[in-house]
């Protein structure tokens, strides 16, 4: 479904994605893991078109990714991200903020995106909080909204850039359980993480990043009990 194919990037005279080529398949999760810089936002960033790069290919569903205007912002609803920051529209309500994209990028009528939206915020176990302002929830309650948000826009993948690093550890779970079932369900997912549990129990294949160059590619199991290369045994000799 998403095909990266020879993929460089550079930010001046740092190399920060290196010939990276990746082919996420449908209803696939595959986490990224890696040492700080290694690139992984980068490369995340890459798949919605926040960051443009500078050599090979990325295709969406055999379509080249499109660079601007209205394909552009079609792109990033069928792409959804995100982040370690909830990025919510403070001065929106928790309702609100879910329906905006639908209304706007999609067109769907007001009270259709307000429907669809109690029920994904139901989903998220946060519908009752949909009168709310983002500052009133938890971190982990912002957090599942703004997965509310991605997924109603209908994407065919979501992206999640280490999206428990900014909570506290016990909001991490609440959130993971979301992306847990979203998995279950079949969802497209690349997932940022240093949640080894998540990637252990919910990737279908762990991708390891060290110096912008994916350095191995395995399933959980392989990845964790029998690391090939010398930088994920030191990587998970220090995490785990
Ligand atoms: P972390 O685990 O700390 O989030 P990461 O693996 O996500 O790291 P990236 O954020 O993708 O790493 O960054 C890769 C490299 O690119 C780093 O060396 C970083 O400093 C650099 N970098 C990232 N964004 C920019 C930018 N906009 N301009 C210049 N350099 C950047
Ligand atoms: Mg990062």
């Amino acid at each position: 479904m998403v095909v990266l194919d020879h993929v460089d990037k550079w930010f001046g005279e740092l190399h920060v994605l290196r010939d990276i080529d990746l082919t996420i398949h449908r209803g696939e999760v595959v986490v990224v893991i890696g040492p700080s810089g290694s690139g992984k936002s980068t490369l995340c960033r890459a798949i919605n078109r926040l960051e443009p790069i500078d050599k090979g290919t990325i295709t969406l569903d055999g379509e080249p990714l499109p660079e601007e205007g209205k394909a552009l912002a079609a792109l990033r609803a069928e792409v959804g991200m995100v982040f370690q920051s909830f990025n919510l529209f403070a001065h929106k309500t928790i309702l609100e903020n879910v329906t905006l994209g639908p209304v706007k990028v999609r067109g769907m009528k007001k009270a259709d995106a307000e429907k669809r939206a109690g029920e994904l915020l139901d989903r998220v176990g946060v519908g009752h909080q949909a009168a709310k302002y983002p500052a009133q929830l938890s971190g982990g309650q912002q957090q599942r909204v703004a997965i509310a948000r991605a997924l109603a826009m209908e994407p065919k993948v979501m992206l999640f850039d280490e999206p428990t690093s900014a909570l506290d550890p016990e909001m991490i779970s609440e959130v993971l359980d979301v992306m847990v079932s979203l998995a279950e369900q079949g969802m497209t997912m690349v997932v940022v993480t240093h949640e080894m549990g998540f990637a252990r129990t919910a990737a279908d294949r762990v991708v390891f990043m060290a110096d912008g160059a994916i350095v191995e590619e395995a399933t959980p199991e392989q990845f964790f009990t029998n690391p090939q290369s010398d930088r994920a045994k030191d990587f998970l000799g220090k995490i785990l």
